[in-house]
């Protein structure tokens, strides 16, 4: 029985070194891919071809009895791989004349990801960090872009030590709040003005299905080009008023940022040991604890400017509190009849999304498990 096992495990590995073999060299040909794609200014992500791909896939691999989703799993994580691997070719420049672009704070995680993909684009990047004051004029001397990427509490103030740039100057900001930054900037600056918010952090290995939201101020024919580059790096773009963004920006991340707060304060007061929890933990517990726990990795100033950046915010977190307060009642009173009412109500209110999310999150936990390691 062992030689018949070990004959099987030896025909499986030459396979999986086949798979290897293939897997190199499509990485091979997705690089000639990205070199062309880089050449001719298309965008690095295409969704039609991705879905039209992987629906002839799906239907070859049931042809020959392998499951569709296994397939559909191994290609994604490849194209990943792909997207990834397509930012090395560099990206084609769409708007060569453009002067300057200097990234106040491009020293900061954010600055240094966007001066890393304008760099990789052809524009001439400068950076003007918190100890370049004195140089200021010099670096913003005839400035084609200045981007404003510094901590929430600061923005306002370095963006009104802006006021001498070029009529033609675009300036923009990404700021994870938008309605104070863009006013600030329309006053300052008489040209074209955009506010952005990239809704992703700095451990992104490419911008392909990123999104960044993007909010007129002024002149939006002049950065129009902006947008498009934004697009060739992969990215989606979403046009939203500042006052939109702001409100959705209140349940998006201050509340969820302060629900995953709260729970780590409560973790850590109630000290359970954390080797044991992940070890008896089920794969949506696991995942659970690493969305809490990655935030604990982050930059706390970050996520405290973003919880108090309004008022709203914080009264959304009170009304929240309030509706916690509610369900502990129910409990109290044993009310398995509210309990359920009320779920029932959660229920239709979701509606056809509560089944979608159940089949999105299932495919989240497989991979979950997958990522597991228990020996
Ligand atoms: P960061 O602290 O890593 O970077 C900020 C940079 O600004 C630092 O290099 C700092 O030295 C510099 N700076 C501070 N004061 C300055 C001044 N007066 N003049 C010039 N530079 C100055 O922060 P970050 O995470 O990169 O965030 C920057 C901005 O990006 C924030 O507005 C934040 O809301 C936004 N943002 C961040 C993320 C994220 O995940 N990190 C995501 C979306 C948006």
């Amino acid at each position: 029985m062992v030689a018949e096992l070990s004959q099987l495990r030896d025909k499986i590995d030459a396979v999986d070194k086949q798979m290897v073999a293939l897997l190199a060299e499509r990485l091979a040909l997705v690089a000639q891919v990205g070199e062309v794609k880089s050449q001719h200014g298309l965008p690095i992500y295409a969704p039609d071809r991705e879905a039209a791909m992987l629906a002839s896939r799906r239907d070859e691999a049931a042809q020959q009895g392998v499951p569709p989703d296994l397939i559909e799993d191994i290609l994604r994580r490849t194209m990943r791989e792909s997207y990834a691997s397509e930012n090395d070719s560099g990206f084609k420049c769409l708007n060569p004349e453009l002067r300057p672009i200097v990234i106040v704070g491009g020293k900061g995680q954010l600055g240094k990801l966007f001066a890393k993909l304008f760099t990789l684009s052809g524009y001439d990047v400068r950076i003007l960090g918190s100890q370049d004051w004195d140089r200021a004029d010099e670096i913003l001397d005839g400035a084609g872009m200045v981007v404003v990427t510094v901590p929430i509490h600061l923005t306002d103030g370095v963006i009104r030590r802006l006021g001498n740039l070029p009529a033609d100057c675009i300036l923009a900001d990404l700021t994870s709040i938008k309605s104070e930054p863009l006013q600030a900037m329309l006053e300052v600056h008489q040209g074209p003005v955009v506010g952005l918010h990239p809704m992703f952090g700095p451990d992104i290995s490419s911008l392909a299905k990123q999104v960044i939201i993007y909010c007129d101020g002024r002149n939006p024919e002049s950065y129009q080009w902006l947008l498009e580059q934004f697009q060739i790096w992969g990215a989606s773009i979403e046009r939203v008023s500042a006052i939109e963004h702001d409100q959705g920006m209140t349940l998006i991340q201050a509340l969820r940022h302060f629900t995953s707060f709260v729970y780590g304060v409560h973790l850590a007061e109630e000290d359970p040991r954390l080797e044991q929890l992940l070890a008896m933990s089920s794969p949506i517990y696991r995942l659970e604890l690493a969305m809490v726990g990655r935030l604990f990795a982050q930059d706390g100033s970050l996520y405290g400017d973003i919880i108090m950046s309004s008022p709203q915010n914080i009264a959304m977190i009170k009304r929240f509190h309030q509706r916690f307060g509610q369900a502990i009642a129910l409990l109290e009173n044993q009310d398995k009849a509210g309990f359920k009412q009320a779920f029932d109500q959660v229920e239709t209110w979701f509606g056809d999304f509560a089944g979608r999310f159940l089949k999105e999150s299932q495919g989240l936990l497989r991979q979950a498990n997958d990522a597991t390691h228990r020996g």
